[in-house]
């Protein structure tokens, strides 16, 4: 085969530079219905390096939308068997996968990517790859879709708005996910007794991926304008909606405090540590942080005054939401 051939069309559009794309490093995580999209557009199109995450296995109600998978693959690994099947679609692209948790990957993998592309079905997930993107500065495309719904936004760290700044859509619904869970996940979710979620049609895979596939080769390309808003997409009467949005200096994931050496908070000697805790919570947007001083987690019914040995005392705050833990001055309130 003529492998000149292979990229010849797309060659001849304006402003493509096919060596760009052959330098460029994506990292994909989530290998679901958007993701299989996005990645045979960007493997086909002839990206250097596609570095694919998920732990899921393929299920039967994956493959009405999932269409890098067949029968036979009921049971596999989704990354490894994506990583097959682009292969067979083009082979000269160094092609590799994570069969884990997004959190349990380096960080390293992170910071080598170009882009970053999240197709993810939980507002978990969103939040802690938009922190790993706003750690790492690293440009990170995301899309999602919901029935006949669908989203997408590139998030460029501390120049536009990331997915913390401005929250759209109310935490409950943002909780729930957009496509059927994995075996795994599912026994996850029916411990924190989440509703099961509606699934989404087929074809929005293709045109929610098609959009964020897009943006992701504008960004390697350096070409036109980024889709830094929000755009929201209905199939039913087929219209597209981009709403503005807006950095937010007081955001969680990228505002002033992660720019701070250090973050004073008040503590009050007559509470307790779950009760500081309740109150970092609310301040910070956190799920369920842990607090650790001196390398050591901090009980929760433990009285401050106990922990606080001194006037001023440097706590961490670990969350899953957060990519990096907040380094904290505890003030003790007289
Ligand atoms: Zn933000």
């Amino acid at each position: 085969m003529d492998e000149d051939e292979r990229y010849s069309r797309q060659q001849l559009i304006p402003g493509w530079d096919q060596l760009k794309l052959d330098s460029a490093n994506v990292v994909l995580v989530g290998i679901g219905a958007i993701g299989s999209y996005v990645a045979t557009v960007l493997v086909s199109s002839g990206i250097g390096k596609l570095t694919i995450i998920d732990f899921d296995t393929i299920e039967v109600s994956n493959l009405n939308r999932q269409l890098l998978f067949k029968n036979e693959d009921v049971g596999k690994s989704k990354s490894e068997t994506a990583v097959q099947r682009l292969k067979e679609i083009n082979p000269n692209i160094d092609i590799d996968f994570f069969h884990k948790k997004m959190q349990d990957v380096s960080v390293s993998v992170f910071e080598q990517a170009d882009v970053i592309i999240a197709c993810l079905d939980t507002f978990i997930d969103r939040r802690w790859i938009n922190s790993m993107a706003v750690r790492v500065k690293k440009p990170l495309v995301m899309g999602g879709m919901f029935a006949f719904l669908g989203n997408a936004q590139v998030i460029i760290p501390h120049e536009t708005a990331c997915f913390e700044c401005q929250p759209l859509v109310p935490d409950e619904e943002l909780a729930q996910a957009c496509s059927p869970f994995g075996e795994e996940r599912k026994k996850e979710r029916q411990e924190i007794e989440i509703e099961p979620p509606l699934p989404a049609v087929a074809t929005l895979s293709s045109i929610i991926g098609g959009i964020m596939a897009q943006e992701a080769l504008k960004l390697i390309l350096e070409l036109g304008e980024k889709l830094t808003n929000y755009l929201f997409y209905d199939g039913l009467p087929n219209a597209t909606t981009i709403i503005e949005l807006k950095k937010s200096k007081e955001c969680p994931a990228c505002g002033e405090m992660y720019k701070l050496e250090q973050i004073e908070f008040v503590a009050h000697p007559t509470e307790t540590v779950k009760e500081l805790r309740m109150r970092l919570m609310l301040t910070y947007g956190l799920e369920k942080p842990d607090l650790m001083s001196q390398g050591k987690l901090l009980e929760a019914e433990s009285l401050i005054d106990d922990v606080m040995e001194t006037e001023k005392t440097v706590i961490y705050v670990l969350d899953k939401n957060l990519a990096q833990p907040i380094k904290i001055v505890l003030q003790k309130s007289d």
